[in-house]
């Protein structure tokens, strides 16, 4: 019988694999040394090629639904300038009841606190293959160019269709203590680029000229104002923001030619990457036709409506932190963002306050709460009675 994972001691060391995205180190190959034991089928699934080679596993124990995924990224960001580090980056020491290095918070711990509360669980749970399936879904391409990983995973899932039934992602969700916050959505990400073109001449003969910038200043003018909208019941407002204007033009006695302009906007579910376009194209054609505008959206809004696996999560988070967590849409994208197209999903794991920061740390006894959040979650889930 294979013993119950430490979560602590694999957090350190997943921290000692130096998996700066997109690479993972050792740390994929340390998770299969694990899971194996455990009875997990694991399946290496690479992609890209050179240096924009990512490896990513999918994991399952048992074959029949409901199949709960966890999903995380062992990548991790840049250390910044080492120097400034109290601690080695990739030592995974344990000091001042924290354990300190890069991906601590974002997410190596996630992982393994999920990873230690399977081996308790399925310690417990002996006929659990006749319950259901528990999976792991684990990338090396969340912190990057995100191309190579979890979207192309969830495609491939799809291919071989392979059901999920709900999932889990271990991101830091909260903010300040252990059981604060749930994500239960994201805001989408657009991103636009407005090329304006007018005709370049004399100041002094502005009648021979046509000024590019006077027609943008005029095109951006109504999302100088910031907000779309004033939010919903689950969503903050979609803002726009403009984040650069570019003109390329040293001679204040010359009307340019041509000015760029880029912004981004962050967009709730009141719109799509259809209404944004329309409503963009629209304001540009009222002032000029000399224009060529691109965009790229990498995320779009998503909004989970899985009453039981919200429930089921908050349910754990109160029987061990007797906290109500807060439901949240903020922040940034994830790859929730993907598998959000396959299934529910949730998000919860540990305190973000450190993330991508000098000395990233979580607390040891933070890991230990979401250890037993997340065999509470299993049981509940499953409705089998280990941890009630
Ligand atoms: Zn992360």
């Amino acid at each position: 019988m294979s013993e119950i994972i430490n979560a602590v001691d694999l957090t350190s060391k997943l921290i000692r694999c130096e998996s700066i995205t997109p690479n993972s180190a050792g740390a994929i190959e340390l998770l299969i040394s694990y899971l194996e034991p455990l009875g997990f089928k694991c399946k290496k699934i690479n992609f890209g090629e050179g240096i924009e080679k990512v490896e990513n596993l999918y994991a399952r124990f048992g074959t029949k639904g409901p199949n709960i995924c966890f999903a995380g990224h062992v990548d991790v960001v840049p250390t910044g300038d080492i120097k400034k580090w109290s601690m080695d980056p990739f030592g995974g020491e344990i000091k001042q009841g924290k354990i300190w290095g890069r991906g601590a918070a974002d997410m190596k711990s996630g992982i393994a606190a999920f990873l230690s509360s399977v081996s308790n669980f399925l310690s417990k749970e002996k006929d659990f293959e006749k319950i259901g399936s528990i999976s792991f879904l684990i990338t090396s391409d969340e912190e990057g160019k995100a191309i190579n990983g979890t979207k192309k995973v969830v495609e491939w899932l799809e291919e071989k269709e392979e059901k999920i039934t709900a999932c889990i992602v271990g991101e830091p969700t909260n903010v300040s203590e252990m059981g604060d916050t749930i994500k239960v959505g994201r805001r989408g990400s657009f991103t636009g680029f407005l090329k304006v073109k007018g005709v370049q001449g004399h100041v002094g003969y502005p009648h021979l000229a046509d000024n590019p910038i006077n027609s943008l200043i005029k095109m951006l003018e109504p999302f100088v104002k910031i907000y779309l909208d004033e939010g919903t019941e689950n969503f903050q407002p979609s803002s726009v923001m403009i984040t650069s204007v570019d003109v390329n033009n040293n001679a204040s006695n010359v009307i340019p030619g041509e000015v760029s302009a880029t912004f981004n906007i962050r967009f709730n579910n009141l719109h799509t990457i259809n209404s944004l376009k329309a409503m963009l194209k629209n304001q540009f054609n009222k002032i000029t036709q000399n224009y060529e505008f691109n965009y790229y959206c990498n995320a779009e809004p998503f909004l989970t409506n899985d009453e039981f696996l919200k429930s089921t999560i908050e349910k754990a988070i109160k029987s061990v932190v007797k906290i109500n967590p807060k439901q949240s849409t903020s922040g940034g994208t994830s790859d929730a963002r993907f598998i959000s197209k396959i299934c529910p999903v949730v998000e919860f794991g540990l305190v973000g306050k450190t993330m991508h920061k000098i000395d990233e740390n979580v607390d040891v006894d933070d890991i230990t709460k979401l250890v037993s959040i997340y065999s509470f979650f299993l049981s509940n889930y499953f409705g089998v009675s280990s941890f009630d």
